[in-house]
């Protein structure tokens, strides 16, 4: 008996199904306690504007160090946090940190600079959108004029109605909307004339291939005439050199975002890029 039971058990869990299930299960518990105990920070990448040189922005982006594991990408927990119900605390959690630094950051003298916060699908269509938003800005008292919310392709399909109301709603009252990851995802464009949307971030994707590949060239060119010719305002994300600058500049992109400028920064070294860059043309 004792040995049937072995084969059956050797069959149902090979030794790496069984290592990925159970260490995924681990993982969830450690995302779990994570969320309750906020145990999460922040980094931020600086944006520029092309135009008059200036930092005019920054991007909140969430970071989890593994009490074991170190450092796990928010490619991998933020679609875990999704499947697991815990991403509307999370998503709060730093909704309200990026409007606390941005206070913080004023008040020490800083220029004050717009925070694009990244939006995952299913805070999208949580139900409760607007209100959440909302309270938080009240609390924090951050001005609705300094957020941007970063909302992908994909997340807009669903539930559209619902979605085109409650962007008007925070459109009217100062929030932008920015599209991430533009290029990759959905193919229709519809959408694009149906929301409130001030800005395409061109896919870095693109953007590392705009020097090398011709295609990829096509692609930032179209993306940024059609932003401009639908009176938005368009960023290439993950530029890393002066060859992709200079090329995208030609281009007449209005913002970039990338490791040329800076990598995401933790909080503290955040206040100190922006104390040193608010005031001058960033150089470039
Ligand atoms: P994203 O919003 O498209 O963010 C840009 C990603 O590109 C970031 O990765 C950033 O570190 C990376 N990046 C920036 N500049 C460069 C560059 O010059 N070269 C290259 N190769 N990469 C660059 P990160 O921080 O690992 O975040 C990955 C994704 O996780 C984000 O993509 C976003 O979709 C998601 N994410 C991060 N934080 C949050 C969050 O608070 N909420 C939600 N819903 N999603 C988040
Ligand atoms: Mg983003
Ligand atoms: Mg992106
Ligand atoms: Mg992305």
């Amino acid at each position: 008996k004792a040995k049937d039971f072995g084969k059956n058990s050797h069959r149902f869990f090979s030794p790496q199904s069984y290592e990925s299930e159970f260490g995924r299960l681990l993982l969830e518990n450690d995302l779990r306690r994570a969320v309750n105990r906020q145990d999460f920070s922040l980094h931020y990448q600086p944006q520029v504007d092309l135009q008059g040189g200036r930092v005019v922005g920054v991007e909140a982006l969430a970071r989890w160090e593994h009490q074991t594991l170190g450092n796990i990408s928010p490619d991998q927990f933020i679609p875990l946090a999704e499947d697991i119900g815990v991403m509307a605390p999370l998503g709060e959690w730093v909704l309200r940190t990026a409007c606390e630094h941005h206070l913080a950051c004023s008040s020490s003298g800083c220029q004050p600079v717009r925070y694009a916060v990244n939006l995952s699908p299913t805070q999208l269509h949580s139900g409760n959108l607007v209100p959440w938003i909302f309270s938080v800005l009240e609390e924090t008292g951050l001005d609705p004029n300094f957020l941007e919310l970063e909302i992908t392709e994909g997340a807009l399909l669903k539930n559209s109605k619902a979605t085109v109301a409650a962007f008007n709603t925070l459109h009217a009252e100062g929030v932008r909307i920015a599209i991430d990851d533009f290029g990759t995802g959905y193919s229709s464009l519809a959408y694009l004339s149906q929301f409130p949307i001030s800005k395409l971030k061109i896919d870095k994707t693109f953007t590392s291939a705009v020097t090398t590949d011709e295609k990829s060239a096509a692609i930032s060119r179209a993306i940024i005439s059609l932003a401009h010719s639908l009176d938005m305002r368009v960023m290439a994300e993950g530029v890393e050199t002066r060859e992709q600058l200079d090329y995208l500049r030609d281009l007449e992109c209005d913002e970039i975002q990338g490791y040329l400028v800076s990598c995401p920064l933790p909080a503290n070294e955040t206040m100190q890029f922006l104390a040193r860059h608010s005031l001058s043309e960033f150089p470039l």
